[in-house]
């Protein structure tokens, strides 16, 4: 994971200079400050900032629900109660601030995620680094044959180190281009707004990127699900470590509530309660499509994984 001399320095006098703060500490997100995670093979998410903790999503909920939050007793209860009835806000409260270095063409799918405030390298301004994903092998892997948008079976190792061999030779290529193309030695020099065209879209690029946790959480539910690419869920998984460890209560009820639960059709659930009142119930008299029934099967009888 390659930090520039620069932000290895930056880091280090970060964490040499504690202050104190009267503001609410997560203890388990201070532990995370400022280091850097390392996903991929050139990328990382740090913790630049953050704001709030379990107890301010509770503080919020009990300013809006006042007395009518004094039935639920403790914290957990009151935070696995709002998780649970969709009350957005309270988890609104909690900001946090990221630096993610990440290749191109993660940060595309990254990008469409609106409700975050993004602050991306510019390469416009500055050289971008010789720095490609170039995956592992065990992710280089055939179009799937049942799911059109994803990959299935692991290639063998004469055609992954066939696609290896292509991916490193495009990359230095296009990068050396790039430089012939902006260097001034003999030249004009092409500005880098434009040079940057010919890169491939392995390339790195890093951002801040700041969101609150609710939508933080619609985030990590779509990109650390398996539907997701496997090249953004290793982010979205590592920031699911972090938030584990910055508002625990909070992330166990998202665990069990979104993670480990399910949405049901009003159609579903009555196949449902028909299948608990003994009958037995078949696609065909389920009212579902066959999808839908798939897919119904899918949470009543989970896939061993
Ligand atoms: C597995 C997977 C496959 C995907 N495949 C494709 C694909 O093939 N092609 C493609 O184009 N995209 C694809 N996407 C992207 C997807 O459609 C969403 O754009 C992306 O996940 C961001 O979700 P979002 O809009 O809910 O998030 P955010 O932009 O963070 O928005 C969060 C929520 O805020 C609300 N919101 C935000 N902005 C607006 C707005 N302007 N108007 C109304 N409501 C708003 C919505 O309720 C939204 O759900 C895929 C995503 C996943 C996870």
């Amino acid at each position: 994971m390659p930090l520039t001399p620069e932000q290895e320095d930056e880091i280090a006098q970060q964490r040499a200079t504690p202050r104190q703060t009267l503001r609410a500490v997560s203890e388990g997100m201070e532990a995370h400050l400022y280091t850097a995670h390392p996903v991929l093979d050139h990328g990382f998410v740090r913790v630049i900032d953050y704001m709030g903790d379990d107890a301010a999503i509770v503080q919020a909920a009990r300013v809006s629900y006042g007395a009518g939050t004094r039935h639920v007793s403790n914290d957990e209860g009151l935070i696995r109660y709002l998780m649970r009835h969709w009350h957005s806000t309270p988890f609104e409260m909690c900001e946090v601030k990221l630096h993610v270095k990440l290749p191109v063409f993660v940060a595309r799918q990254w990008i469409r995620h609106r409700t975050a405030n993004v602050n991306e390298y510019s390469a416009r301004y500055s050289i971008l680094d010789r720095e490609f994903y170039i995956p592992d092998p065990s992710a280089l892997a055939a179009q799937s044959t049942v799911n059109n948008q994803g990959r299935g079976e692991v290639l063998g190792p004469e055609e992954s180190a066939r696609v290896l061999e292509i991916l490193k030779g495009d990359a230095a290529r296009a990068y050396d281009h790039y430089e012939e193309m902006i260097s001034t030695e003999g030249q004009q020099g092409l500005a880098r707004e434009l040079a940057r065209m010919n890169l491939p879209a392995n390339i790195y690029t890093q951002w801040y990127w700041k969101t609150d946790l609710h939508n933080l959480f619609h985030f990590l539910r779509l990109r650390a699900d398996t539907h997701a690419q496997y090249e953004i869920r290793v982010y979205a998984e590592e920031i699911g470590r972090l938030v584990a460890d910055w508002v625990p209560l909070a992330w166990k009820a998202f665990l069990d509530y979104r993670v480990g639960g399910a949405t049901l059709s009003a159609a579903a659930l009555d196949c449902l309660r028909r299948m608990l009142n003994g009958e037995e119930v078949t696609q065909e008299t389920s009212g579902l499509s066959k999808r839908e029934w798939r897919e119904f099967r899918e949470v009543v009888y989970p896939p061993q994984r």
